[in-house]
Parts: structure tokens; C-alpha cells; sequence
């Protein structure tokens, strides 16, 4: 079948691709030879297929991780391990075009934003190649004639599986410090973007992974995630999405008392006070809100504003979201695209009607009408938003922004904690003993100040409460493959003289 593929340009025809798995260092079908279409958010055409991996495809990769990690993977050295990452990184870094225009073409996600990821995807496996070298035990002073120490060993095959708005970077968090800590893996990427790890597979073997080190199952949740999370050789699952999956997964993975580390949505609040700096904080609120279309785990999307500066700030954060400029991601003044999946744009187009009757209007509301094709949907701002209202207290996971006025302090601190979520939050102010009293008060794993969304490798990421548990990235992320090994050698050759 040929589509124009107008993400390419008019003048371009493409051919959908038929993509394969990656498992034991091979590309290959699923076993039963079913595939599933993924699409060009932009232009609803389908791109590619992909191998429709299921329980057999799972256990087949499973146990090339299993081999693999008992059959020389364990036993490689640190350094072994952290120059594989850095060549995995370098070839990330060369096909840095290639790589972010697919990310773009199968996700929708504006260009310049894939070509971030790019980098920071590259940024990942660097960190995490140099930290390999750098995980280390402890000697333990214990009161007896004797050294003790504890060790750390990699756990063995871990199960990833991850979501769909940032690729080919999720992908990154998990397999980098799996690799590093000496883990084998099993990955399953979102059904709706296999498409840009798929693609970074095919340097697997040239960078010096082993077959079976990191094996790619492409399918959908219940069919290839399912079978993932309860195969009996996965030691580990790791897991980022939302928080009903993640649920399913905890009661899975307790069968067998599996290890689970969870990333999970978030309904963070961004909370501005009336002595920020208004420009700064408007866009603030907007970037925090509307980046990567409002896909987002950490988006700070419950915006709350003190109300001596409010109806000034709603006007001009609707003001701004109505020049924000939406289009094919492949545009590069395009500042929003469009959504992953018609899915994703209904459930997101629900939610707006349910903001209509909840809340006030200030900007978008509904799909934008210059489109005919494409998951389009408006920077929308809902605002004198309670916070029991339901776009104030469920993840919407697209671009739109609850506004809840706040009287002083006490008052915002009791309204961004009232939230099953804890993942993000962010505090503008300039006065700085505010700034940290506020600080100390919220319950949410990541928390900036004066500004929100900025994100590092060396930093640790994670949520409290229905956020989730475990921390990605820095040091905190290789915890996550590591087991601890207690080790107590006897320096006394006289007998114990007990009996
Ligand atoms: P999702 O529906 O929970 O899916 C996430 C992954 O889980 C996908 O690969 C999905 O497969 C798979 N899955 C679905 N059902 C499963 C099952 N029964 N067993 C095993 N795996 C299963 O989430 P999403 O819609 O892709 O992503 C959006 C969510 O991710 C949001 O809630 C967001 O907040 C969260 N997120 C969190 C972070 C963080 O760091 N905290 C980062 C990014 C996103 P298929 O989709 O292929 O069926
Ligand atoms: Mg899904």
C-alpha cells in the first residue's frame, strides 16, 4: 500500500514500513504472525506495522534474557559495559535527524522537541556509561574480628514497559541503567510508537550488546505487556504509565513477588504567587501546561494563581494560548501538535465537555477547525476551576489548563496537596523564604521553582502518593536493577565455642 505521506512533504511518497521485533539479536515476526498499523498523527495515515507480539514472542525473549545474562552478560566488567552505552550514544547522536523526524512522524510531537530528546536520550546512555564504573559497595564496621561489606549485583532479566509520549527516551531511562547496573532486558514499547526504538535496535549489535542483552517486543498491553509482567524468569518489572495500569501490574507482579518500580501520571499543581514575575510566570504556566501538547506526566496542569493578580493572569495566559501555534509536527514554527492517537484526542475531547460544565472557558475548548485531518485539539484553559472538579483532580494528558485562585500561602499549599497524585509541582515567587517554606510543604516527588518541566539525567524522578514508587534517573535510577548482597568474613580462626 502507498499513502502520500504529507508528514513528509507533498512531494514525498512513502511506503509503509513493515517493522519487526528485536529478540536474541534478531529482527523477526511475532509467532503468530500478526501485526498492528501504526499511524502519522498528523495525517491519520498509517506508517508502518509492527509485529503483534504475544505470550509465545514474550517467552522468547524472556529467555534470550535469561541466557544471555547467565551465559557472559553477568560476568562482564563495569567498563565493558559503560563503552557500550557510550557507542550507543554516539550512534544516537549521529543519526540524531533520522531519529527525532521519525520520533516526530509517530508521535505528532513538534521537531524541535524530538530533536531535544534526541539529546537527551543521548545524555542518558552517556550518564549512565559512566556511572557503571561507579556502583559500588560498602565496608561495614561491624563490632567483630571480621570484614564486612555489602555488594550490589545486577537482579537479572528486567521487564520494561513504557508509554508513548516520549519514545524513544523512555526507552533510555530504563535500558541505560539496566545495562549499567548488568541487567538484561525485556522491553515493550507503546503500541502507538514502537517505532524510533525499533529503529535504534538495529545498532544493538554494532555498539557490542550481546544477543539477548536488550530484546524489543513490540504489541499492545494486555497481549505482550500482560505476559511480560507474570513470565516466571523476569526478576524486575519497571513501568511507566498510568496509574490504572499500574495497578494492574502490582497485583500481577505479587503472584510471584516480583520487583516493581512505578512512574505513573500526575496532576501537578503550578502555583503562582502575586510577587512573581508576571511575564516569567505567565509563560511559566503555559510551557508547564502545553510542552510536548500537554502529553506530559509532570504537566502542571492545575495551574493555582493568588487572587490579587487572577483575573489579570487568566487574561493573559488566554491571550498567549490563543497564539500558540498548532500544526504538523515536521513544521518547525509548529509549537503544538497534534495528538498521538484518535484515542487519545477523544478521551481528551471528553474531557473538555466536562470542563465546559465544570468551569469557564478562557481559551480553545474544542478541536481546532483549520484541520481536516489530524488529532487535533486546542490549547484549552478552564478557569475559576474548583478543585474537586474533575479537570482539576484526573490526568488529562493533553493541553489543557485548570486555573484555581488561591487567598495566601496556607491556602495554596492545602489546595496543590489535595490530589491522589503526587508527582510535580512548582512554586513561583521571589520572595525566597516563601519559596521554601512552600517547598517543604508539598507532597510531590519533583518540585522546581521559578520555573517547571526542566529535566535532568542526574536528578532523581519519581512521585509520592498515587504517582508511584522507585526513582528514575541519577544514582536512584541503577538502584532500581540492583540487589544487595550482605557479605561478613570471619578473621577469627579460633572456634565459635558455643557448644
Ligand atoms: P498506559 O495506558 O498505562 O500504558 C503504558 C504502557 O503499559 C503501554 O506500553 C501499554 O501498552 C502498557 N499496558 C497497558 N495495559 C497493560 C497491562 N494490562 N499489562 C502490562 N502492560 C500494559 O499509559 P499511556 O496511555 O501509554 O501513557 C500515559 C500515562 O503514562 C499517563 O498516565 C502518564 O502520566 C504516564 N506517564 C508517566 C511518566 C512518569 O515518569 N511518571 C512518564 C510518561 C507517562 P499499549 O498502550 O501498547 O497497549
Ligand atoms: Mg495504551
Amino acid at each position: 500500500m502507498t499513502i502520500a505521506a504529507a508528514a513528509k512533504g507533498a512531494t514525498r511518497k512513502s511506503e509503509v514500513t513493515r517493522y519487526q521485533m528485536y529478540i536474541n539479536g534478531k529482527f523477526t515476526d511475532a509467532e503468530s504472525g500478526k501485526t498492528f498499523e501504526v499511524y502519522d498523527p498528523a495525517t491519520e495515515g498509517i506508517i508502518a506495522t509492527c509485529p503483534a507480539g504475544g505470550p509465545e514472542d514474550v517467552d522468547r525473549a524472556a529467555q534470550a534474557a535469561h541466557r544471555a545474562f547467565y551465559e557472559g552478560w553477568k560476568g562482564t566488567t563495569a567498563q565493558e559495559r559503560g563503552r557500550i552505552l557510550f557507542r550507543l550514544a554516539e550512534r544516537i547522536r549521529a543519526r540524531r535527524a533520522e531519529l527525532a523526524e521519525l520520533e516526530t512522524i509517530n508521535s505528532g510531537k513538534p521537531i524541535v522537541e524530538a530533536e531535544y530528546d534526541m539529546d537527551d536520550t543521548a545524555t542518558c546512555y552517556e550518564y549512565y556509561g559512566g556511572l557503571a564504573t561507579k556502583i559500588n559497595g560498602e565496608v561495614l564496621p561491624v563490632p567483630a574480628d571480621a570484614i564486612a561489606f555489602a555488594m550490589r549485583e545486577p537482579i537479572g532479566v528486567a521487564g520494561q514497559i513504557i508509554p508513548w509520549n516520549y519514545p524513544l527516551l523512555m526507552a533510555a531511562w530504563k535500558i541505560a541503567p539496566a545495562i549499567a547496573a548488568g541487567c538484561t532486558v525485556v522491553i515493550k514499547p507503546a503500541e502507538q510508537t514502537p517505532l524510533t526504538l525499533l529503529k535504534l535496535a538495529e545498532d544493538f549489535e554494532a555498539v557490542g550488546l550481546p544477543p539477548g542483552v536488550v530484546n524489543v517486543v513490540t504489541g499492545d498491553g494486555p497481549g505482550a505487556g500482560a505476559p511480560l509482567v507474570a513470565h516466571s524468569l523476569v526478576r524486575k518489572i519497571a513501568f511507566t504509565g498510568s496509574a490504572e495500569v499500574g495497578k494492574l501490574i502490582m497485583r500481577s507482579a505479587a503472584d510471584q513477588l516480583k520487583r516493581v518500580s512505578l512512574e505513573l501520571g500526575g496532576k501537578s499543581p503550578n502555583i503562582f504567587f502575586s510577587d512573581a514575575d508576571f511575564e516569567s510566570a505567565v509563560d511559566g504556566a503555559l510551557f508547564g501546561t502545553f510542552i510536548n501538547q500537554g502529553e506530559v506526566c509532570s504537566a502542571g496542569s492545575r495551574v493555582l494563581v493568588q487572587r490579587d493578580i487572577y483575573t489579570k493572569f487568566v487574561d493573559a495566559a488566554a491571550a498567549k494560548a490563543k497564539t500558540i501555534k498548532l500544526g504538523r509536527g515536521l513544521d518547525r514554527e509548529t509549537k503544538m501538535g497534534p495528538l498521538v492517537s484518535s484515542e487519545q484526542r477523544d478521551r481528551v475531547a471528553g474531557y473538555l465537555e466536562v470542563g465546559r460544565g465544570e468551569a469557564k472557558v478562557a481559551a480553545g475548548g474544542g478541536r481546532p477547525k483549520e484541520f481536516d485531518k489530524g488529532w487535533y485539539v486546542e490549547p484549552t484553559i478552564f478557569y475559576d476551576v474548583d478543585n474537586s472538579a474533575r479537570v482539576a483532580q484526573e490526568e488529562i494528558f493533553g493541553p489543557v489548563m485548570s486555573v484555581i485562585p488561591f487567598t495566601d500561602e496556607a491556602d495554596a499549599i492545602r489546595i496543590a496537596n489535595a490530589s491522589q497524585y503526587g508527582l510535580a509541582a512548582a512554586v513561583w515567587t521571589r520572595d525566597i523564604f516563601k519559596a521554601f517554606r512552600v517547598v517543604k510543604s508539598l507532597e510531590a516527588g519533583i518540585v522546581w521553582v521559578n520555573h517547571m518541566q526542566p529535566t535532568f539525567v542526574e536528578a532523581p524522578w519519581g512521585g509520592y502518593k498515587a504517582s508511584g514508587f522507585g526513582r528514575e534517573l541519577g544514582h536512584w535510577g541503577v538502584e532500581e536493577y540492583l540487589e544487595t548482597k550482605q557479605v561478613f568474613i570471619n578473621l577469627d580462626e579460633k572456634p565459635i565455642g558455643w557448644y
